[in-house]
């Protein structure tokens, strides 16, 4: 059976096409937004009217919206229609104060399910693969998310949902399971229970696609997992606000992540600032839905740090793309003064064969100085000789240091003693708080 390479007419719209779809979706979203008690009063305050945004360029009179706006408003103050028009709720639980609810009517469901079949199809998932999702279902929508996208395109979905490793390798082999989803930190798991089985998975499993998202990782990482599992990998970005997977994916170049501009508006902003970067700079993504009935936010800001790869992505499509997300402005580590992303520290880890995937960050305070320690796992037999490892310590602690200008102290541990979470990988750890 023969296919088209693209999964809808949107995906390949020239930027003029795109503008001009943008600019009639941001109008109706300007005035459906109106709906919400909240927008009203935001329009309100700031002296706008709906009126007063007819082109792209008017959004930026717009108030951002924030994560707290979204707290504030808990549960129902954000929705722009009546909660017998809404058809599910997600929610995402915050450390502190209330968690923050996302409303989706019927129509959000069909178009969420839409832009991640498209994502899916893009990689060349097709109806004769079997689509294994590792995923938790239920809040994270990493897991209703990829299903409704999976089932859209018509594969067989095998909803396997988070943990039990050994049931999931089951799966894999019996059923034959040709694309993934998984977290990057679960995909090296995933390798590693194979590997103790004696399960080659290159010659064991039909493995071929993964997606794997939702946490930070590095292009190194990305190749390890590709080499150890005998997949393509391919870097799949989203968040709950903006429904969850399907905002930006990798095409099969594997250069950046087109984000769906028929979907979204995308801005870069200097997070101190709030003013727009030049391409190709970091800051702060901000999105504005376009297609959101429930639930529409205008200049959400994510506070996701990446960058607009410039140019044009050769595969044909011309929605733009984004970087791997550094991190998030929340996780940045501020070390003596020093600005410091976990990603930083993987970029350098990854790059020795010698060490497993898992590490950890602490940082403490001792008798009044900030320092960092960075245990990493190493690989069973990589290292059986004291002074080979001590070596090995050094070499990382030196690269560490030229990357993030302080000096780490680098622990090397054996596989399997740093703590497993079953969610996104908790990298870092700081005790400083307790002084
Ligand atoms: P949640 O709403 O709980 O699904 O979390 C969404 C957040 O996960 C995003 O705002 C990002 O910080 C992070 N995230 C999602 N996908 C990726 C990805 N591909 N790379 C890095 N971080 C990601
Ligand atoms: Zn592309």
């Amino acid at each position: 059976m023969s296919y088209s390479e693209f999964y809808n007419p949107e995906e390949t719209f020239s930027r003029d096409a795109i503008c001009a779809l943008q600019t009639e979706r941001l109008r109706k979203t300007v005035a459906h937004c109106m709906g919400s008690a909240f927008y009203r009063k935001r329009f309100a305050d700031a002296g706008l009217s709906p009126e007063d945004i007819m082109t792209l360029d008017d959004l930026k009179k717009v108030p951002f919206t924030t994560k707290q706006d979204l707290r504030d408003t808990y549960p129902f103050g954000m929705a722009s229609i009546p909660l017998s028009e809404c058809t599910r709720l997600h929610s995402s639980s915050g450390t502190t104060g209330n968690p923050t609810v996302i409303l989706h009517s019927r129509r959000d469901l069909e178009e969420w399910a839409n832009a991640v079949a498209r994502c899916l199809w893009m990689v060349g998932c097709r109806p004769e693969d079997v689509f294994q999702n590792t995923s938790g279902y239920g809040m994270f929508t990493g897991g209703l998310g990829f299903q409704y996208g999976a089932e859209r395109l018509g594969m067989l979905t095998v909803p396997a949902a988070a943990g039990n490793t050994l049931r999931q390798i089951k799966f894999f082999t019996d059923f034959k399971t040709t694309v993934v989803h998984a977290i990057p930190s679960y995909a090296a798991r995933l390798y590693e229970v194979m590997c103790e089985r004696g399960i080659d998975p290159r010659k064991d499993t039909s493995l071929r696609i993964l997606a794997i998202g939702a946490e930070p990782h590095s292009e190194d990482t990305r190749k390890r997992i590709e080499d150890m599992l005998g997949v393509k990998a391919y870097n799949s970005f989203g968040m709950s606000e903006m429904c969850g997977p399907g905002v930006a994916f990798e095409c099969p170049r594997q250069e950046g992540m087109h984000i769906w501009e028929d979907y979204y508006i995308v801005e870069i902003i200097d997070p101190v600032t709030l003013e727009p970067v030049p391409d190709g700079e970091v800051g702060e993504l901000v999105l504005t839905t376009l297609k959101r009935e429930a639930m529409p936010l205008l200049r959400y800001r994510t506070r996701d740090l990446t960058r607009i790869i410039p140019g044009e992505c050769p595969c044909g499509r011309h929605h733009r793309r984004i970087d791997r997300i550094k991190g998030r402005s929340d996780d940045m580590i501020i070390l003596r003064g020093v600005n410091i992303f976990p990603i930083q520290v993987e970029q350098v880890l990854m790059q020795f064969k010698e060490l497993a995937s898992d590490y950890l960050i602490t940082l403490e305070n001792e008798g009044g100085n900030d320092g960092m320690t960075v245990e990493v796992e190493f690989t069973e037999h990589s290292l059986d000789d004291y002074s080979a490892l001590q070596r090995l310590e050094k070499n990382i602690t030196r690269m560490l240091r030229d990357e993030i200008l302080v000096t780490p102290r680098v622990k090397l541990v054996p596989k399997g003693t740093l703590p497993q979470s079953e969610g996104k990988a908790v990298r870092v750890r700081d005790l400083r708080k307790q002084y």
